[in-house]
């Protein structure tokens, strides 16, 4: 017995612009699609439940190719400082959040940026010291690179004027020498180990916001990487079988930190294990930091400050033998790179330590590239996980980081397309929102929601198809599933994203306006919001 999917156009995405009537599926799976009348006629006795989309929009289910899941939780259930337009709000925010505190409780923020300040201006430590002096405090900066610190996290995590900044980090200091509390990359963690563990039960809240978060914007799956951050792989692992099961249906693929490795060995597990809804992905490593920080690591120093080319997290040799360790365990790797030698320095490891026959690697962000670089990667089996959100946010700050020259060859996807390099769409939330539209729109448009001109390096712009075949095909092609989802068609998993107005014909801010209705997985409705 199946279920008949009618009453609104169903772009299958088989090919740009195609439409069916209707879609019957069985078992989880797209049994066939075509006209109201041929699959009532042929189906008419097994059909079990018809679903009227009532006119909404149908398309194959939104899949996020990069983002931390149980970030994107605690962002929702923690002080969130993303939206915060000045230093004062972002002051009177954390008054409000110390007052309504206990002593010695951690106080945490997320999301702040300086850029969206008039003045720019990141907090001394001093400054958090006066707001909190009886609570630790760690407010991480939106990229995610960055955290500020107050005094008593400070010395918690042991750091002092005089400690020297760790491989991979930097502590800044001021003018006297001081420490000011803004710590850089690996110079975040340690602050994070002085912190207590969140318990399971916080995880699981986590987890399972994020989730019921995702499945309400239309997301029907997502490549995350929490795996690293939360006391371990084990917790974290079992709070994702835990959390999503055969009643809260939602397709994650988990990248694996190359710091867990083993740990998930001794389970056991590999590459590939998992459930049918929560699997085990790529090797994730950082090959440098980010844009906003100035750590993105540049082969050319950056064009607002040149004594700084950014950050290697590992030296030449030591990524190498990260990527050799992921071919020991028989896995691709995820490599996180933003600046161009990042990129360089990743392409050298690759084509030295090629993946296993089948396996394909993924390059994440790849902000900044070249002609060489994009030639390299034509020859190699990678895709890489761009989040086209990102020119809404970093424009136009960014263009005054890596000058001119260089922005020819910045978040240039429409080159990396023509150039028929696999790319995939995501969000890389909590960093950005999750709701794909968002990241669809920025593809589409290159400004932010309520920008009045023509768009960043327009030339650069994708057309819709394209912008939607990242989060839908190209999601799918990351992780080697593009014969079971990405598109409507016979043998497919029936994921199914409906939204409430037809993306490809409509004026491309209406997008903002436009919302899921309806969320499918694996044949089941897990959200829906019309009658
Ligand atoms: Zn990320």
């Amino acid at each position: 017995m199946g279920k008949l999917w009618y009453g609104g156009k169903i772009y299958t995405l088989v090919d740009e612009g195609l439409t069916v009537e209707a879609v019957y599926t069985e078992g989880g799976q797209v049994v066939k699609t075509g006209t109201f009348s041929e699959l009532t006629d042929e189906f008419g006795n097994h059909i079990q439940s018809w679903h009227d989309l009532k006119g909404n929009v149908m398309i194959p289910g939104f899949v996020d190719s990069h983002l931390h899941m149980i970030g994107h939780g605690e962002k929702l259930l923690r002080l969130d400082l993303s939206l915060v337009d000045s230093a004062e709000e972002m002051k009177r925010l954390l008054v409000e959040k110390v007052n309504e505190s206990s002593p010695n409780e951690w106080i945490i923020g997320e999301g702040w940026n300086e850029n969206n300040f008039p003045d720019r201006k990141i907090f001394h430590r001093d400054e958090l010291d006066r707001i909190a002096p009886n609570n630790p405090m760690m407010l991480t900066r939106v990229c995610r690179h960055a955290i500020l610190a107050n005094s008593i996290a400070m010395d918690l995590a042991g750091i002092t004027d005089s400690t020297t900044d760790p491989e991979g980090g930097v502590i800044m200091r001021d003018n006297d020498g001081r420490a000011t509390g803004y710590l850089l990359d690996k110079a975040q963690e340690l602050v994070k180990d002085a912190m207590p563990e969140v318990s399971l039960s916080f995880l699981e809240k986590a987890l399972t916001s994020s989730v019921d978060d995702l499945i309400s914007k239309g997301v029907t799956g997502g490549h995350t990487e929490d795996l690293n951050y939360y006391g371990g792989f084990t917790r974290t692992y079992k709070t994702f079988l835990n959390v999503i099961n055969g009643t809260r249906k939602f397709r994650a693929n988990l990248l694996v930190h190359h710091e867990v490795i083993e740990e998930m060995r001794m389970q056991g597990l590999g590459f590939g294990d998992g459930t049918e809804y929560v699997e085990l992905g790529a090797m994730k490593l950082f090959a440098d930091g980010a844009l906003g920080g100035r750590t993105a690591l540049l082969s050319v120093p950056y064009n607002d400050s040149p004594n700084t080319s950014g950050v290697a997290i590992h030296s030449v040799e030591g990524l190498e033998k990260l990527v050799q360790k992921a071919r020991a365990h028989h896995m691709p790797v995820a490599i996180h790179v933003i600046g161009d030698l990042a990129l360089e320095y990743a392409i050298d490891a690759i084509e030295k330590h090629p993946p296993h026959h089948g396996l394909r690697d993924r390059l994440i962000h790849t902000q900044v590239v070249n002609q060489d670089l994009i030639d390299r990667l034509k020859q190699l089996p990678v895709i890489l996980d761009i989040q086209p959100r990102f020119v809404a946010s970093d424009f136009p700050w960014v263009m005054e980081r890596l000058g001119e020259e260089r922005m020819k060859w910045s978040f240039a996807w429409k080159t990396l397309l023509d150039n028929r390099i696999p790319i995939a769409g995501g969000s890389d939330a909590p960093i950005e929102p999750v709701d794909p539209l968002l990241g669809i729109h920025a593809a589409v448009t290159r400004k932010r929601p309520n920008d009045t001109h023509d768009g960043y390096y327009p030339d650069q712009k994708l057309s819709v198809y394209e912008a939607v075949c990242l989060f839908t095909k190209g999601s799918a092609y990351a992780i080697g599933k593009e014969k079971e989802r990405g598109i409507i068609k016979e043998g497919m998993d029936a994921d199914f994203t409906v939204l409430n107005r037809d993306i490809f014909t409509c004026d491309p801010d209406l997008m903002l306006d436009t919302k899921a209705v309806m969320t499918v997985i694996d044949e089941t409705i897990q959200y829906q919001d019309f009658d």
